[in-house]
């Protein structure tokens, strides 16, 4: 067990997230980016600045 509560993917198919960056978005604040992890598929979005 653990407290893990970013685990967005299934219990066990994930070994810890290990996002891989799979998108860049050009916006008027400048780049933001999409990561996606390797194993799960969960994803996370990383704005540049505020969003
Ligand atoms: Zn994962």
């Amino acid at each position: 067990m653990g407290l893990d509560d970013a685990n967005t993917g299934g219990p066990g198919e994930c070994p810890g997230h290990e996002f891989v960056l799979s998108g860049i978005q050009l916006r008027a604040r400048g780049a933001s980016m999409t990561q996606q992890c390797r194993y799960c598929g969960a994803v996370s979005y990383t704005p540049s600045r505020q969003d």
